[in-house]
């Protein structure tokens, strides 16, 4: 395999997340003969700074010829007061759009060595969590027309929603394909009460699986129903169809219930292999700078790299069994922090997961220059093909 990757490592707490996902993939070259072409370019609002703009030319040229894109996050309070069109925020829809990646895949799955971590009260929590959130990414409120005009004195803002037939076709499609490869049920959330694109939603969705994926199971909920239904009992959904700010939301109240919003994954992907992979975090500009950030989404997004762009199953695994090794020997970050287990940085933790993918003696080796946890995982992994 030799692929070429762009890298944008965007602002606040990407770049040291994803240097640790750039470690996990060198050991993967190394280990298993594969060659990773490298390119960075900037995004964000670091590029802002250097050129003026969330996503130079050269950039979005760049991703548009690469086999797949590995991507941190952008955004921070220094350009929040800029105009709409050129918060850094711009250049990932910007890219999404061009590059036709509608749909966006969340593995929202709970480790069992971190049910401490989940807000959850613990009986729910111990029957845990694996769930695809699939979202719709390239239409709906996010890329309607957006405007803030003065009317009888005031200001008035209004934010177009429109979504076509095609679009939840295809979307839909993603879904049903996901749940066949999984437990064979798909909910759809919408908010058909009020909204005219979720009647229209249901209504597409409803013809495709009719049509197309009978043996499939499918049950529609309202956002607020899921809302509330994701808290009580997490384990009742496989695949959640959701159109795109529904999704935005709810992966955000998923992802907590797993323990950190650093552990999450995903892929956004098109018609054929080429994706962006990120973690679902933003830029935590609270913590950036500090060296703690959780990279294990970042480095999972790898995982996911390997096995949709390029079919490198056995790749993927590794990365996942090097995760499952270090959380089930005690090493953790902060964010998912618990009592005898040791505290480690976000490089630290990557060095770790390195060690892991690449042999148990490195791995060793790294681990000895660390205090020795007092307690293991709450829980240990089964083996890391179980959990992906
Ligand atoms: P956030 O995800 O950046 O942070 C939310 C909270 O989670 C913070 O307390 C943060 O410290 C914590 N957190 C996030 N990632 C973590 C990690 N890997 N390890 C440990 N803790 C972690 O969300 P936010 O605070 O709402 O947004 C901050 C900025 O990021 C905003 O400018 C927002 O627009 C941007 N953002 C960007 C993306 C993206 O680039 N894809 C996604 C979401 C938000």
């Amino acid at each position: 395999m030799n692929a070429k990757i762009v890298v944008i490592k965007g602002d606040g707490i990407g770049p040291e997340t994803v240097s640790e996902a750039m470690r996990a993939l060198a050991v993967i070259g190394k280990r298993f003969g594969h060659t990773f072409q490298l390119q960075e370019y900037e995004a964000g609002g670091c590029a802002i700074a250097h050129s003026g703009s969330c996503l130079p030319d050269d950039t979005l040229a760049a991703c548009l010829v690469a086999d797949c894109v590995l991507f941190g996050a952008v955004g921070g309070p220094k350009w929040d007061s800029l105009p709409q069109h050129l918060v850094p925020e711009r250049a990932l829809l910007t890219m999404r759009d061009k590059m036709g990646l509608y749909a966006n895949l969340r593995p929202i799955k709970m480790f069992p060595q971190l049910y401490h971590a989940s807000p959850l009260l613990p009986q729910v929590a111990a029957q845990g969590i694996d769930l695809m959130l699939v979202r719709e990414l390239t239409g709906g409120i996010y890329f309607g027309s957006h405007d803030i005009v003065l009317r009888g004195g005031q200001s008035v803002a209004s934010d177009l929603m429109s979504y076509s037939e095609s679009e939840i076709e295809r979307i839909a499609r993603t879904a049903f394909e996901m749940a066949k490869k999984r437990h064979g049920r798909v909910v759809s959330v919408d908010k058909s009460d009020v909204l005219s694109c979720s009647r229209l939603w249901k209504e597409v969705v409803h013809r495709i699986a009719r049509d197309e994926y009978p043996s499939i199971q499918l049950t529609d909920m309202l956002a607020d129903s899921i809302a509330m239904q994701l808290m009580r009992n997490p384990w009742q959904f496989d695949v959640v169809l959701t159109e795109n700010m529904l999704g935005d939301v709810l992966s955000g109240e998923a992802c907590m219930l797993t323990g950190s919003i650093g552990m999450i994954p995903s892929a956004s992907l098109g018609d054929g292999t080429v994706g962006i992979y990120e973690p679902i975090h933003g830029s935590a500009p609270d913590i950036a700078g500090q060296n703690i950030a959780n990279p294990i989404g970042a480095i999972l997004s790898i995982a996911m790299m390997l096995r949709s762009s390029f079919g490198l199953l056995a790749e993927a695994e590794a990365i996942e069994a090097g995760v499952n090794r270090v959380l089930d020997d005690g090493y953790r970050t902060v964010d998912i922090m618990s009592a005898g287990c040791v505290p480690v940085s976000c490089s630290k933790m990557g060095e770790l997961i390195a060690g892991a993918i690449l042999s148990s003696q490195m791995y060793r080796k790294i681990a000895r220059t660390l205090p020795q946890p007092s307690v293991q995982g709450s829980k240990k992994s089964k083996k890391a093909a179980d959990f992906f």
